[in-house]
């Protein structure tokens, strides 16, 4: 079973609660507030597993959370951090939001990639002390960890991708140019893992070679395999097309060919048109050499195209050094593997409901007044206790935005206490 497409659904950690709390000291008549900070949330992190080559390990598990971050105590003691939970997958793994199908991030590079940031924790009281002007006094709550559900695709990275029908000896040739055993088959059973090899070709120069799950005629359309495989080799920079020219299995070359030409451009018009080099392959079941009317029929059909022809012979090695050396000349001509932009967030419509001047004011039972609306609960999202640049944004927004004019209209005086979501803090005209 091979699987290289699969959703999952990941959650960050939520924030830890800030505590409100006292300090109670024997001698101590009104002792001073001293609740702790929660801790963070923990975040899910993908990372490159070196040794994956497929997305099977996510068949039986598809649910990933971060830990919660602890509750602050008393004493001012912080609530513990949420562990972080990473993910592994092969190199190559492309990360899309599953709904809108966005391209987040493609796992290519060797960095660890943060999907899902982990709640910020509470504040606790301990704060209190030290509040001067619109500055939140304590956030009680923690916030919640962000959560989404992925769709996770696996675009191999090699420079060169093989293809071929079954048979053909793409996974013969893998095994013969570079360390990479894949498996070799008898029948027209065909290769369910795609591999990797890497060809060494000493002096530092060299390349990654993929063998692909075989193409069946009639893929493209969705008959067989090939359609789901072909996205692997979609950015290999070269094609390397393998035909069995031994006629042993009573077809032409030409037509064998053809069908794999045909499924390419079927599949994808920009993958039909990568540079391409041929390989005429099982040479060495010719009892007269290279020179048959078949392999002329098919070199004036690669001519034509503009492909180079090499026959070789996995068996016996022949003509292996001179297609390893076009290869190597080859690319080095052209661009570098292409990795996947992430998608830009489309602005207006993450955006689309939230209006400062929709932030709505009244009186709490308790007395407070209390702000609310989208705009401020994104805004609130941001801010970090921590951070005096970033409460001093906060102080900004809230003042561009005409939530403090708001909060006078209605009554709100010096000392009044203002509670915008989980902050809280007492109004300084
Ligand atoms: P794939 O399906 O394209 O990966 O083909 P395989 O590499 O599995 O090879 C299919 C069969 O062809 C196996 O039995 C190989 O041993 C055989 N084969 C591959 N290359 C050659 C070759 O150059 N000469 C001969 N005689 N047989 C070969
Ligand atoms: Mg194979």
């Amino acid at each position: 079973m091979f699987i290289d497409k699969i959703e999952i659904y990941v959650k960050a950690g939520n924030g830890g609660n800030g505590v409100v709390s006292f300090r109670r000291e024997k001698y101590v008549a009104n002792g001073g507030p001293d609740g702790g900070d929660g801790g963070n949330g923990g975040n899910i992190i993908f990372q490159i597993d070196e040794g994956a080559n497929t997305l099977l390990a996510f068949r039986y598990k598809r649910k990933f959370v971060a830990e919660h971050g602890g509750n602050g105590e008393g004493g001012k003691r912080h609530g513990k951090n949420g562990a972080d939970t990473v993910i592994l997958v092969p190199r190559g793994t492309i990360i899309r939001e599953a709904g809108s199908g966005r391209i987040l991030h493609d796992m290519s590079d060797g960095a660890p990639y943060v999907v899902c940031r982990g709640g910020r924790g509470g504040w606790g009281n301990k704060h209190f002390a030290t509040a001067t002007r619109q500055v939140p006094r304590f956030a009680k709550d923690g916030l919640a960890g962000e959560e989404k559900t992925l769709l996770l695709e696996l675009k191999m990275i090699a420079d060169v991708g093989l293809v071929g029908l079954p048979s053909a000896g793409k996974s013969s040739l893998l095994a013969t140019v570079s360390a990479a055993r894949p498996k070799i088959a008898e029948y027209h059973f065909t290769t369910l893992e795609p591999s990797l090899g890497v060809v060494d070709l000493g002096e530092e120069r060299g390349f990654v070679m993929a063998d692909i799950p075989g193409l069946i005629e009639g893929a493209a359309e969705g008959a067989g395999l090939g359609h789901d495989f072909l996205r692997h080799i979609e950015r290999c920079r070269l094609l390397l097309q393998v035909v069995d020219v031994s006629g042993l299995e009573g077809r032409l070359p030409t037509d064998d060919f053809n069908t794999i030409a045909g499924e390419l451009e079927e599949f994808s018009q920009e993958l039909a048109e990568r540079p391409r080099i041929v390989a005429a392959n099982k040479c060495d079941l010719l009892p007269d050499g290279t020179d048959t009317p078949e392999i002329a029929a098919l070199r004036t059909l690669t001519d034509a195209m503009g492909y180079p022809l090499v026959c070789i012979s996995t068996a016996t090695g022949s003509g292996i050094r001179e297609l390893l050396h076009l290869i190597d000349q080859t690319l080095a001509t052209l661009p570098p593997i292409a990795v996947y932009a992430p998608d830009a967030v489309p602005e207006e419509v993450e955006n689309a409901d939230e209006d400062p001047r929709d932030t709505i004011v009244y009186r709490g039972d308790d007395g407070a007044y209390v702000c609310e609306g989208k705009w401020l609960k994104r805004l609130c999202g941001r801010v970090y206790f921590d951070d005096r640049e970033s409460l001093m944004y906060f102080q900004r927004s809230l003042n561009n935005a005409g939530v403090i004019d708001k909060l006078r209209e209605a009554g709100c005086e010096e000392g009044d206490t203002v509670r915008i979501f989980d902050i809280e803090f007492d109004f300084m005209d």
